[in-house]
């Protein structure tokens, strides 16, 4: 991987010159974000700082691949739940693949938010101060380490960007089916950007999501944060269950090579998935008791209402509980492992768009 050397101030002038020649609107020559400042043409590797607080700083690793030609400027997040594996490993495999030479425009990648997740196999929240990492953006510098995590990528990444995919997939405990989220705000010139996006992104379920907070100081998630910036951006999952699934993997790179296509980054064709199957609300199965769970039902199937999607047990076989499917829809994903505790999700259902 190839680190660049900051060029001498001299020759800084002499690009900064040609480039107010060339235009007021293109990008300056270098781009940078964290320590990883890239020349045109090139890929470098550095780090965001995350500073020290009430509890410990930490770094979170960064690529700039920016491209020959100046363009959009695409930013890509995974592992802010650091066990979601498929979306972390298509990430590392993008830094390798994407040749800056074959790009306009400028693409940041964020491969893993939260290491400390990843390096102790902790699911959904950040080890360190037990906050999930894609709930407290856009981040304050006084809070704790997950709040001051959002507060640099905020300043460092969102703000750098035209356009965010935030990847998830289903987590340790989420035997989960690929789809992608298309976020309504209700302005419809960024509404049919996004809707574009995730057609080009090219994963077949897509759930309309219009209930995020519309607060830019209180946004909550990546995506989201960027959504109320007015920049389209899209929430794409693949992965389950702390599997690798070349599958899985391929479709998160095949759907940002789409999505940049479309964005005119690359020059390929741009094909948009032709009749995908729009979800209008997400209902959310939490289960009355702990136990053993069985499931019933597979990720991806169809379940009508009142259908059973699986079992609680005691720890001596006895029956506690059943849960059955509050509304028909797509089980987009159904818990993996037969650890279950009151209250935690046995399933997620995708309601079908009228
Ligand atoms: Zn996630």
């Amino acid at each position: 991987m190839k680190i660049s050397v900051p060029r001498t101030l001299a020759i800084g002038a002499v690009l900064f010159v040609l480039g107010a020649a060339a235009g007021a609107q293109q990008r300056p020559e270098r781009f940078a974000v964290g320590t990883a400042s890239a020349a045109r043409g090139q890929t470098a590797t550095g780090v965001i700082s995350v500073p020290a607080g009430s509890d410990a700083g930490y770094d979170i690793p960064v690529a700039v691949i920016h491209g020959a030609r100046p363009g959009k400027v695409l930013a890509l997040a995974a592992g802010s739940h650091g066990t979601e594996y498929a979306s972390i490993i298509a990430l590392e495999r993008l830094i390798q693949q994407l040749d800056p030479r074959d790009i306009a425009g400028t693409v940041i990648i964020v491969p893993l938010i939260n290491p400390a997740s990843f390096q102790r196999i902790v699911p959904h929240l950040n080890p360190v101060d037990g906050k999930n990492m894609n709930r407290f953006f856009p981040g304050w510098l006084q809070g704790t380490q997950t709040e001051r995590a959002s507060f640099v990528l905020t300043r460092e990444v969102i703000e750098k960007s035209d356009h965010v995919i935030d990847m998830h997939g289903g987590d340790i405990d989420e035997s989960l089916r690929q789809y992608s989220y298309w976020t309504k705000t209700g302005n419809a010139a960024q509404d049919s950007i996004s809707r574009d996006m995730v057609l080009a992104f090219g994963l077949d379920h897509i759930i309309i999501s219009a209930d995020r907070p519309r607060d830019p100081n209180a946004s909550r998630y990546l995506e989201n944060t960027a959504t109320l910036r007015r920049k389209p951006s899209i929430t794409v999952e693949a992965g389950r269950a702390g599997t690798v699934e070349p599958e899985d993997v391929q479709a998160l790179i095949d759907g940002t090579l789409g999505v940049m296509a479309y964005l005119r980054m690359l020059e390929r064709p741009v094909r948009l998935v032709e009749h995908p199957v729009w979800m209008e609300r997400v209902v959310s199965v939490a289960s009355e008791a702990s136990g053993i769970f069985y499931p019933l039902v597979e990720r991806g199937s169809y379940v009508a209402e009142g259908m059973k999607l699986g079992y609680i047990t005691d720890y001596v076989g006895k029956t506690l509980s059943e849960a059955r499917a509050p509304a028909a829809g797509i089980i987009t994903f159904i818990r993996a492992v037969p650890s279950m505790m009151q209250g935690e999700t046995i399933a997620n259902i995708g309601v079908i768009a009228r």
